[in-house]
């Protein structure tokens, strides 16, 4: 069997929907599971009328609730024309009567708790698997709905739930393999699961991906499928450089790096489970689909080239810490970095001197209350308007002198913060956020213009 999941773009619409039906039709004879996010846009404005009903503000809360019931409506008319239509109708009303009903009670208390905010996040993924589920029948796909809720078994951490894989093994076995078995098409929500209490909880932003992961880990899966709505992972921002090119294969390391350093296509973390497996892991574009996309795979394949791939995070600001009298004496860094995390502020890059840190964070509102308080350990100064610039490549490890290439092809550029990462696959340094253009270009000339075809479309 094969898990194909379809992010939120890819289901966003009819249209959308229609494609994926597509999709899977082609793969039939591989046994898919089918994952949905819920439809484009649909979690965040979940949490916003969560939010709204916890402010008391129930007047927002239904009206944004209502224009959430009439897409929905709109799409599955669509889909299902007007007799399916009228069969599903009441299905959908009545859950939109649980989730006004639910922000009816959240507004009357006037609380939200991570609990209740797992409640209403979770229709996002229930109305489109069902969605999804009779538009798939509709079209002539034998699909049948399996409520994620009865397989994806967590702990209580509501908002962020941790899947526990031997309950979810079991339940995937009992209640997915049999209907694969009988050759339907399962189709699952992604993102949603709940406690062994039978709580409705969710694993995280973005937990559609490893839902997937968890699914195929679970069904042994002899591939997973991430359907989005680009080509695959490039070799850089196609937005930053005209040249940036398609990574055909990518190790999951590799992939890990770029995802921490601003590529948004996957967070590699989150299919895991199934790397951990030696399930290879594809993303996919749902509207190219004929694009063979990106394999990420456990172990980084033999390439020519010295990197993979060039990111970039801009809206970074530089903290120096400076400590002049105690030369980083015994737990001053301690100090500092539990000053940041005081503050909840994520650290990237870090390089030490004899009396000096330098850290970088993405720049927040957080920073000069941050900085006040480091001024207690240290003299502290911040600058914003910089960027990381991350190179990734498995080859890294075993070249010498490639360092001094990069930083031979920006003698002219001001280089704020070198660091080369413990794990030896990435080379990053920081650099003032207006010359990225240009220094991504000409890393980019000197390191991707000749490709290795296995690697590189
Ligand atoms: N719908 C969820 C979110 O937007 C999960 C996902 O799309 O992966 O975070
Ligand atoms: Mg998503």
């Amino acid at each position: 069997m094969i898990v194909m999941k379809f992010g939120g773009t890819s289901v966003e619409n009819a249209k959308a929907i229609e494609r994926a039906a597509a999709i899977v039709k082609g793969r039939l004879e591989q046994q898919p599971v089918v994952v949905v996010s819920a439809m484009a846009k649909v979690t965040d404005q979940l949490l916003a009328m969560a939010r709204a009903a916890g402010s008391g503000d129930r007047k927002t809360a239904l009206k944004l609730c209502r224009a959430l019931q009439e897409r929905h409506y709109n799409t599955a008319g669509e889909l299902l024309g007007t007799a399916l239509f009228t069969e599903f109708h009441s299905d959908l009303a009545a859950d939109f009567e649980n989730l006004e009903e639910l922000l009816r009670g959240i507004s009357a208390v006037g609380e939200l708790t991570p609990r209740t905010t797992d409640y209403v996040a979770a229709f996002g993924e229930m109305l489109s698997s069902k969605i999804v589920t009779a538009a798939f029948a509709a079209l002539g796909l034998a699909s049948a709905l399996v409520d994620s809720r009865d397989c994806i078994i967590t702990d209580s951490t509501h908002m962020r739930a941790a899947p526990l894989f031997e309950e979810t093994n079991g339940c995937l076995q009992a209640r997915v393999a049999p209907l694969l078995a009988a050759g339907k098409v399962p189709v699952m929500g992604g993102f949603i699961g709940s406690s062994k209490a039978g709580i409705t909880t969710t694993i995280g932003r973005g937990g559609s991906d490893y839902s997937a992961a968890i699914i195929g880990a679970g069904l042994d899966a002899g591939r997973i499928e991430i359907w989005t709505d680009v080509d695959g992972m490039m070799t850089t921002d196609p937005n930053l450089c005209a040249d940036a090119r398609r990574i055909k294969v990518i190790s999951f390391d590799e992939a890990a790096e770029l995802a921490y350093f601003g590529a948004k296509v996957l967070h590699p973390a989150t299919v895991l489970p199934a790397v951990q497996k030696n399930i290879p892991v594809y993303v996919l574009n749902s509207r190219n689909p004929g694009c063979e996309g990106t394999r990420i795979s456990a172990r980084a394949p033999r390439c020519r080239n010295s990197f993979k791939a060039i990111a970039v995070k801009k809206r970074i600001t530089i903290v120096d810490v400076a400590a002049p009298r105690m030369q980083l004496a015994h737990g001053f860094l301690r100090g500092i970095f539990e000053t940041f995390d005081r503050h909840a502020v994520a650290v990237d890059v870090v390089s030490t001197s004899e009396v000096s840190v330098s850290l970088t964070v993405d720049s927040t509102e957080s920073i000069p209350a941050l900085a006040a308080d480091l001024a207690k350990l240290a003299d502290v100064k911040y600058e914003g308007r910089k960027a990381i610039v991350c190179l990734v490549g498995e080859n890294l490890r075993e070249t010498p002198g490639i360092a001094a290439r990069v930083f031979g092809e920006l003698a002219d550029v001001k280089i704020r913060m070198i660091s080369q990462g413990a794990s030896e696959i990435n080379l990053t340094f920081v650099i003032e956020e207006d010359v990225v253009p240009e220094v991504v270009r000409r890393l980019h000339k000197a390191f991707f213009s000749d490709l290795d075809a296995e690697v590189f479309a």
